[in-house]
């Protein structure tokens, strides 16, 4: 019998290869452009006919190539990038494979034009299905054009399978925004069929962001940015309100380089719950940097899904970097509310991460826990820890060694006890706290002061409250000396009944009694008596608003009703007893800065800012 095994001609292992890295027109755009990045380009166009399938061009100002390697790039294995298994340990490029052009030469014909900037000529090629038809000297600017024509010629059975042109459009569309994102300081354009799509100046981080994704982002963005020795991450994040209810403007990137994780967007979310309904996706765009040695970029042949040597850190260093930001960004000076358009030119606002501010994160939590890197642990539970709120606004009681004093252990005392205690120490300190407009209270904290919305405070901390006591432990009754009855509509005594048990655990004593009817024999013991039948009309109103706005559950829809409907309104009058539990009781919330509904509880204005809006007579 005769040998069966032939080697494939070089041309068709080129095609068949080319499968892996280029599946669509997108991927050769997502490789023309990180070319074009990794050649030190500064201005990048992109051409793009037919949805990519007649054509996909490439200009760049980058480095260029001489005679020899304008031939050589469309080897398989031909790269600049790298030379030893080593370097793909500490790769800083786009591209490491020398596989991109390889595959596009095989699967299209390509015409490259290129010149050095020290050559006086450059060198035109022309290649169709990997063989070099055609190689000369010519005219050129500096720099390099690329163009892919006719993807798949070759290959019909692929190119049918390529979709409509719109759905083509939308992939190239993405791969573009993904590079120009990472590249802020790079000018790109996209023109299709000759129009002009988008043409990013070169600028700011910020101002590409809001370039591409909207200018109603422009004051919408918090700015998220931590450094430790083991990671950095920077970037922004939409504030809560401006999250859609289609996921979409949604970037990560580690080491400038575009992933999909839905690990790390988990992380996000996370921070985000309770500030944004459970079925809404904020706008994130986030570089996270970190020694390449702790990650394998290589898993993925199109370089998307990436390895971490310990994701959990990653997980609980994104986490945090956020809370953190939002926590920040809540208790700034926040841009929407009525202050001077002037006002939020200062560079406080506009840059956020001062020195002044590195000093201070380095002095968080987050940033301790991540400069040892096998710690992330230690960082819930400390930013979780009650005392971490209050400690934050209003500092220590100095205490000398208190930066070298051991890590105290587990004290039996309860959180709520030692703040207690530490409040009665400070408040010796402090202000009383005074009642501005029956609405806010104003209180002296150690960086200037807060000004603390009384309402959304107290809806917080009886949304907590009652959290818990549907939990653990159920709220006391106070019986009223008269019970009274309480007709309702039928779709309303539905609701009632349904949720009788949960209503009872939060302290209301009811029972049906008769069709639509029930008796009411005592409310929690925080509700002023005599209220009782306004207190749950007014309840089962807030709930049906908050079935026709939010995809809350039945129990957590009660419980926000219930604190919304309980909490002190603006308008009342409150002594200073009153106001100083509301802040203590406040910062002892697992979440004091925002209420259950995403609003502000307080926003503080730091001295330095005060001082410099007096400076600028603002
Ligand atoms: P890789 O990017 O992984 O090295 P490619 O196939 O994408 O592989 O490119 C092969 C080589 O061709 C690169 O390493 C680089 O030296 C050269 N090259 C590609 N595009 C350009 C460009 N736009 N400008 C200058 N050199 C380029
Ligand atoms: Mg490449």
């Amino acid at each position: 019998m005769a040998d069966i095994i032939n080697l494939l001609p070089d041309n068709l292992a080129n095609q068949i290869a080319a499968g892996e890295v280029i599946q669509r027109p997108a991927s050769a755009v997502k490789e023309l452009l990180e070319n074009a990045v990794d050649a030190g380009a500064t201005e990048i166009q992109l051409f793009i006919k037919d949805a990519g399938k007649e054509l996909v061009q490439v200009i760049d100002n980058g480095s260029g190539m001489s005679d020899t390697d304008a031939r050589m790039c469309f080897e398989r294995h031909a790269t600049s990038k790298i030379r030893s298994i080593d370097d793909l340990f500490h790769i800083r490029t786009m591209g490491f494979r020398g596989e991109a052009l390889a595959s596009i030469a095989a699967v299209s014909q390509v015409e490259l034009k290129t010149r050095r900037a020290g050559d006086e000529l450059g060198s035109f090629i022309e290649i169709d299905n990997s063989v070099i038809k055609r190689q000369e000297p010519c005219q050129a600017p500096f720099g390099t054009s690329i163009a892919m024509k006719n993807l798949f010629f070759n290959v019909p059975a692929r190119r049918n399978f390529l979709k409509s042109n719109a759905a083509e459009m939308r992939h190239i569309v993405d791969e573009f925004i993904r590079v120009a994102l990472a590249f802020p300081h790079l000018q790109f354009s996209l023109n299709s069929n000759g129009q002009q799509m988008f043409h990013l100046e070169k600028g700011s981080l910020k101002q590409r962001v809001v370039n591409i994704l909207g200018q109603h982002y422009n004051a919408k963005l918090v700015t998220v940015r931590e450094t430790t020795d083991y990671m950095n991450i920077h970037g922004f994040v939409g504030k809560p309100e401006t999250a859609k209810k289609t996921r979409g403007d949604q970037f990560f990137f580690v080491n400038n380089r575009f992933i999909k994780s839905s690990y790390l967007n988990h992380a996000v979310m996370n921070a985000f719950s309770e500030m944004i309904p459970a079925d809404s996706y904020p706008l994130y765009v986030l570089f996270i940097d970190l020694d390449p040695a702790h990650v394998d970029i290589n898993v993925h042949p199109t370089k998307q899904e990436i390895k971490f040597d310990d994701e959990r850190i990653l997980y609980a260093f994104v986490q945090s970097a956020i809370k953190h930001a939002l926590a920040q960004f809540s208790v700034t000076p926040a841009l929407d509310f009525d202050l001077d358009p002037g006002i939020q030119q200062l560079d406080a606002l506009t840059q956020p991460f001062t020195e002044q501010k590195k000093v201070q994160s380095a002095n968080t939590s987050i940033y301790k826990t991540f400069t040892h890197a096998n710690q992330a642990h230690v960082i819930d539970k400390s930013s979780n820890s009650n005392l971490q709120h209050w400690k934050e606004l209003y500092g220590e009681p100095a205490r000398p060694d208190n930066d070298h004093a051991p890590a105290p252990p587990e004290t039996p005392l309860s959180t709520a006890s030692v703040i207690d205690e530490r409040w009665q120490e400070a408040a010796t300190d402090h202000k009383v706290p005074v009642q501005v407009h029956q609405q806010y209270i104003l209180s002296q904290i150690k960086s200037g002061f807060i000004l603390i919305d009384q309402r959304a405070a107290h809806e917080r901390i009886l949304y907590e409250r009652y959290q818990k006591a549907l939990a653990e432990k159920p709220m006391a009754t106070q019986q009223s000396l008269f019970p009274q009855t309480l007709e309702l509509l039928p779709a309303d005594a539905l609701i009632v009944s349904e949720m009788l048990p949960d209503l009872q655990a939060l302290g209301y004593d009811l029972e049906p009694f008769g069709q639509h009817t029930f008796v009411v024999r005592g409310t929690p013991a925080d509700i002023q008596t005599g209220n009782e039948q306004a207190s749950i009309e007014g309840l089962l109103e807030q709930f049906k608003h908050f079935s026709s706005e939010l995809k809350l559950n039945r129990r957590e829809r009660l419980v926000r009703s219930i604190a919304r409907n309980n909490a002190i309104p603006p308008g009342k009058v409150l002594g200073s007893r009153e106001m100083q539990n509301i802040i203590d009781e406040l910062f002892a919330c697992a979440t004091p800065n925002v209420s259950p509904g995403g609003r502000f509880t307080f926003i503080s204005f730091k001295l330095n800012d005060l001082e410099k809006m007096f400076e600028r007579g603002m």
